[in-house]
């Protein structure tokens, strides 16, 4: 089975926990939802059978160990991302998967393949977008399985009410997942970083462990 490939290409991990990790990038085309701060949105891409698109990663085996499957959603092209996660796994690689946490079904069947979930919580005082709480609370559960890790863009926009409703989630589901909080980088900084302080404040009052990691890639402008 075809997939709608973006690129493949070789880089450092510019979010969350993995934070400067060199990593093997498989961009996939399509995301199901638009968050008024996306940066990924693009019209172009290459069609490839799993066997193919490994026939780019498979060079990098020597020197890399993770390969990030990453958008757009990942998820919404399931099948096909079910194919290369167990192909990763035949060739050695740990996969990673970057998901925007509203796809759960999709996550269901190729979960078993993933060994590391970074999962976007999408406030929607945030996106611009509706509320994915219901879809957001089942992926959780879902991803406890594995290493799982959660992050949320802070805009000016976003709600403390949305910030506590999170950390309802995230304690209700595995209480050992970290949220990492992360300034939007289209909007002034020192206010932002005041924010997230006192952001980071209501976290530990919920018993939440979280930290503040800038999307790194578009500060240093690397992929
Ligand atoms: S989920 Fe990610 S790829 Fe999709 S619109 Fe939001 S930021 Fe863009």
């Amino acid at each position: 089975m075809k997939g709608k490939v973006v690129e493949v290409f070789e880089s450092y991990q510019g979010e969350g926990l993995y934070f400067g990790q060199r990593q093997v990038f498989v961009r996939l085309f399509g995301c199901n939802i638009g968050c008024k701060f996306c940066d990924t949105k693009v019209d172009y891409y290459f069609e490839c059978e799993p066997e193919e698109l490994f026939k780019k990663i498979v060079p990098f085996k020597k020197s890399y160990r993770f390969i990030s499957f990453t958008g757009g959603e990942p998820l919404t092209q399931k099948d096909f991302l079910k194919e290369a996660l167990i192909l990763g796994h035949k060739h050695g690689f740990k996969n990673y998967l970057d998901t925007n946490g509203t796809l759960p079904e999709a996550l269901e069947e190729v979960i078993a393949e993933v060994d590391i979930v970074a999962m976007d919580f999408k406030l929607p005082s945030s996106t611009g977008e509706g509320n994915f709480w219901e879809q957001h609370r089942r992926f959780l559960k879902i991803s406890s399985i594995q290493d799982c890790f959660v992050k949320a863009v802070i805009c000016l926009s976003t709600t403390e009410e949305d910030l506590r409703q999170a950390l309802k989630l995230i304690k209700e589901g595995d209480h050992n997942t970290a949220l990492v909080l992360q300034p939007n980088s289209f909007e002034p900084q020192k206010e932002l970083l005041e924010k997230v302080s006192r952001y980071q404040a209501i976290c530990a009052s919920a018993g939440v462990v979280s930290c503040v990691i800038p999307q790194m890639h578009r500060i240093l402008g690397i992929m």
